[in-house]
């Protein structure tokens, strides 16, 4: 690594082996989560780590609460779990309608509930409070993880691991190829959080007296984006105003013109939740260093962006905090050098695949580009593109796949994310029962039990 600084020695130990298991997913966000389910529901055993107490990755742990909010009359998509996600927040009273779309809007809390329900009904092995720490390798190919927790460095030992961090940690540990965004040129860190004491009836009525649009979004910072133009005349749950009066009366310092974004959900219990308005640059989620700082001071800029709805936001005059997500939101890191990069081609163009595993709408959200899918277009996601290079056994799903650019921007949606964890947890299962390497799948067969889950893959 080149580091100059000191270093120790850690001396080699015996580390128990904790438990064994067909397929080991590491990391439960959307696409961990479907990975796990999809695996299971394919018949494999199927064992779930992650760090933190509750699945949902960004959902639970970072309060991201727009599943679907690109869904209109003329969007086409996958379906599969990542509609079933949604479907079953809402049966349980987790979810509730999105203002700008057809779709619901998670609940962060409840859907920590959502996630158990589904994890038990699977039959899946759950391991939470563990952070991966390490692979375990056997010439080229991944067969189990060392994980830190209150109990100290144990071993779970797996015929398939998918690895599902966000971040390419296995993947990268391992010693597969990932690449980075350069630092400058990440998409911005967002410390989430959620209001109480909100008057929903002069929230709402300060909404529809001045309309947002996705035009509105031009401007400064993160929202300074290029449309298609068929967007720009869409609602917007979009507060800007708010903050740049307060810029005005001094109580936002003026070079935070990056404090706008989006709200989320108003409740009738007086909760506006889903609160993305912080927005900062130059943070590397995979350095603590980094993270440590940019939570604090995320949290600051939080708190001055309450200050100001409460005193330039119709309803929020007698707001406070509810919470803050339990982390940083992160939303570009490593990405692996996979067998089939996806391409920005692909995501604008409609990009076909035979060996497709699910189908994405064209919604595109990111790096100064923001295209809905109003008119039915949409693109496939190839089976290679979940592949890395140089280490067997290992499957990557979620934000971490293959991929330029703009299509981070288009696959790093939770709802693609759940499509690429679907595809992996089928192929791992498909891989085992069919005793065929990752590499040498039988693409038919993944497709057949993909179809037989309800995924659209043409
Ligand atoms: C602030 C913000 C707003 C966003 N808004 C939207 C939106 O409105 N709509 C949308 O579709 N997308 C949105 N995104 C993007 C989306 O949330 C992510 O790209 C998506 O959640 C990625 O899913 P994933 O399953 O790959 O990873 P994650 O959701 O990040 O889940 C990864 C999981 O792995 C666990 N993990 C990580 N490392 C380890 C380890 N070493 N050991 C054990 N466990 C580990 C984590 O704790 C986490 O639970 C937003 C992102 C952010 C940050």
């Amino acid at each position: 690594m080149g580091s100059s600084r000191r270093q120790i020695t850690e001396p080699a130990r015996q580390v128990d082996v904790v438990h064994e298991t067909d397929v080991l997913v590491v990391g439960s966000g959307p696409g961990g989560l479907s990975a796990a389910l999809a695996a299971a529901r394919a018949g494999v055993e199927v064992t779930l780590v992650e760090r933190f107490g509750c699945f949902g990755g960004n959902i639970t742990a970072v309060g991201v609460e727009g599943m679907a909010w690109y869904r209109h009359e003329g969007t086409i998509e996958a379906n599969g779990i990542g509609r079933e996600l949604e479907e079953r927040a809402k049966a349980m009273g987790a979810a509730v309608p999105e203002s700008q779309s057809l779709s619901y809007e998670l609940d962060s809390e409840g859907f920590k509930l959502v996630a158990d329900r589904l994890v038990e009904e699977a039959g899946i092995h759950p391991m939470l409070h563990r952070l991966f720490v390490a692979p375990i390798i056997d010439g080229d190919r991944i067969t189990g993880i060392v994980t830190e927790s209150k109990a100290g460095r144990e071993a779970i030992l797996a015929r398939r691991v998918i690895d599902a961090t966000g971040d390419a940690d296995v993947a990268h540990r391992a010693g597969a190829p990932t690449a980075k965004t350069p630092r400058e040129q990440m998409m911005a860190a967002s410390v989430m959080f959620h209001l109480a004491g909100v008057d929903k009836r002069a929230f709402m009525e300060g909404v529809r007296a001045d309309p947002q649009t996705y035009r509105d979004w031009a401007g400064g910072g993160e929202w300074n984006i290029e449309t298609t133009g068929k967007e720009d005349e869409m609602f917007s749950p979009f507060i800007r105003k708010p903050f740049q009066q307060a810029i005005e009366a001094g109580l936002i310092p003026p070079h935070l013109t990056t404090i706008a974004g989006t709200w989320g959900a108003v409740h009738d219990t007086g909760e506006l939740t889903y609160m993305n308005l912080v927005h900062m640059d130059g943070c590397d989620g995979t350095d603590p260093d980094d993270l440590c700082r940019f939570e604090i001071e995320g949290r600051r800029q939080a708190m001055l962006a309450l200050d100001a709805l409460r005193r330039f936001m119709p309803g929020c005059e007698g707001a406070r905090l509810r919470n803050f997500g339990m982390t940083i939101g992160i939303r570009d890191t490593r990405k692996i050098d996979a067998v089939y990069n996806m391409t920005e081609h692909d995501v604008r163009e409609q990009g076909r695949f035979e060996d497709s595993i699910g189908i994405y709408p064209e919604f595109i959200d990111g790096y100064g580009i923001l295209v809905l899918p109003t008119t039915g277009r949409y693109f496939q996601l190839p089976y290679r593109n979940l592949l890395p290079h140089r280490v067997g056994n290992l499957l990557v799903a979620g934000r971490a796949t293959g991929g330029d650019r703009v299509s981070h921007a288009a696959t790093r949606n939770m709802s693609c994310c759940a499509v690429t964890g679907q595809g992996a947890g089928v192929a791992a299962a498909v891989s085992l029962r069919s005793n065929r390497e990752l590499d040498r799948l039988d693409v038919g067969a993944v497709q057949r039990e993909l179809d037989r889950q309800g995924v659209r893959i043409r």
